[in-house]
């Protein structure tokens, strides 16, 4: 649609309510981002318009653009009801018609885009989330019902306006997170907005930023708020605080504040050992398992029975959950460094959960444990000699013994496979050659060792 040069001629929709007013024209700067925007967005924008709507993009999608940053997503608010958007966009779907949001997606594009229509003033009976949606027609209303300011600014793109009611490009300028009127009232509309500026103050690259002089107090003040939020949403935003880049940095100030001890059974403050820990947290890990890492480290010294039921209670994934029991169930328990035996095992018992283990043992630690040196030792050590699969299958070892399936097979196979892992056996000729050196007829089979982390008193 758009050459180099053009700037996309996009159909004018309804204006901005006179409220509005004043706006900023775009610099070249903006120009430049909107050239940018994908196609199917401009479409979306435009089919509003003809259809006689007002239409803006807002919140994150603005932010990330003032930033200098690339959006993921693209909210846009509009004067045009769920009703009409599901019409003039057959493939659209229903997502929060309550809350008047549908998500807009085009005939062959997998492309998404939240639309939420202009909201006015409901009622917020518990703190929890509006009780009833009102729409409105005014962009100004809509945009005081946000929570930050640097979320409460939108843009036309058609007339290549900005409207920022509330100052947020000043505050993105100075890293500076306010909210939209009154800090305490705010958070106490909807207490997940106290987790939204906690995951806020983590701008990544652009740094830590702090909350200003109100904000910060109705952090504390409004706390209790939390209370009412339901634990989908509260973990879907404390995901991301855990993810970001300054997590350890926003973890403290929220023990500081005292939130963590709401959202966690365990009493943390901002020097606790396992929020100083956060900060020595160094590992590559994906979005699930850095969020469980960091549970981990918070919940170090909890028992298991107590963890559970917390992460449940929060809503946590299952997976998460299972990765945290794992990384748990084998915390502190290391090897010696320089047992090579044991130092393979460790490696194939924790197969690609090895780094993060590691990391959570050396933010654990400091620099000055053992954990440190067993990651030096197995950067060093060779690779085992053969695949870190069993070598003898169940029947090859049928075979070979005249065992029937049953646990004795099937423990014996596990025994192999330790063997073949510890002494780094080359084979299956040299796995086979162990079955004749080792006792398994009478044992019990429940005392012989398995590649398990950490080793049964047996092993
Ligand atoms: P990102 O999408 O990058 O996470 P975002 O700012 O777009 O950031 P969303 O959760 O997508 O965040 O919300 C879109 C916009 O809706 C926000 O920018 C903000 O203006 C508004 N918003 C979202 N949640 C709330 C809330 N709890 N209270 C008030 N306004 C909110
Ligand atoms: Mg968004």
């Amino acid at each position: 649609m758009a050459s180099e040069a053009e700037l996309p001629l996009l159909p004018l929709g309804a204006a901005a309510d006179a409220a509005s007013e004043p706006a900023q024209p775009f610099s070249a700067q903006d120009d430049e981002w909107l050239r940018s925007l994908s196609e199917e967005l401009l479409t979306v924008v435009s089919v509003i318009a003809e259809a006689g709507g007002g239409v803006w993009l807002v919140g994150g999608c603005i932010r990330e653009h003032l930033l200098g940053r690339e959006a993921h997503d693209f909210d846009l608010a509009t004067t045009l009801v769920p009703e009409v958007l599901l019409e003039i966009f057959p493939r659209a779907l229903p997502t929060g018609v309550n809350f008047g949001t549908v998500t807009v997606r085009l005939e062959g594009s997998q492309e998404q885009f939240e639309v939420t229509t202009l909201r006015s003033e409901g009622s917020y009976g518990d703190g929890r989330r509006p009780d009833a949606v009102t729409f409105g027609d005014s962009l100004s209303e809509d945009l005081l019902r946000r929570d930050f300011t640097i979320n409460a600014i939108a843009a036309d793109l058609a007339r290549r306006l900005f409207y920022d009611p509330h100052g947020g490009a000043t505050d993105l300028e100075q890293n500076i997170l306010r909210a939209v009127g009154v800090a305490e009232e705010r958070l106490g509309e909807d207490g997940l907005r106290l987790l939204r500026a906690y995951r806020f103050m983590d701008q990544g690259q652009a740094g830590l930023w702090k909350p200003d002089k109100e904000l910060s107090a109705a952090l504390i003040s409004a706390q209790s708020m939390l209370e009412n939020v339901s634990a989908e949403r509260i973990w879907s935003e404390f995901r991301r605080i855990l993810n970001g880049q300054h997590a350890a940095a926003v973890l403290q100030r929220m023990a500081a504040d005292g939130l963590l001890n709401q959202l966690l059974p365990v009493e943390l403050n901002a020097s606790s050992h396992r929020i100083v820990a956060q900060g020595r947290l160094s590992v590559s890990a994906d979005e699930a398992e850095m969020a469980a890492v960091r549970l981990t480290l918070l919940l170090a010294q909890s028992a298991v029975e107590e963890i559970e039921p917390a992460l449940r209670k929060l809503k946590v994934p299952r997976r998460l959950i299972q990765l945290v029991f794992a990384l748990k169930q084998r915390q502190t328990v290391l090897p010696q460094s320089n047992d090579a035996a044991a130092l393979r095992l460790y490696r194939v018992a924790l197969g690609n959960h090895l780094q993060l283990q590691l990391a959570l043992e050396i933010a654990l630690q400091g620099k000055s444990g053992s954990a440190l040196e067993v990651m030096q030792a197995l950067e060093e050590s060779a690779p085992n000699r053969a695949v870190v699969e069993p070598l003898v299958d169940g029947n090859r070892l049928a075979e070979l013994t005249g065992l029937k399936p049953g646990k004795r097979l099937g423990r014996l196979k596990a025994w192999l496979h330790f063997l073949q892992i510890s002494e780094d056996l080359p084979d299956t000729e040299a796995v086979e050659a162990r079955l004749t050196e080792i006792e398994w007829s009478e044992s019990d089979p429940l005392s012989w060792p398995t590649v398990f982390w950490p080793p049964s008193p047996d092993n």
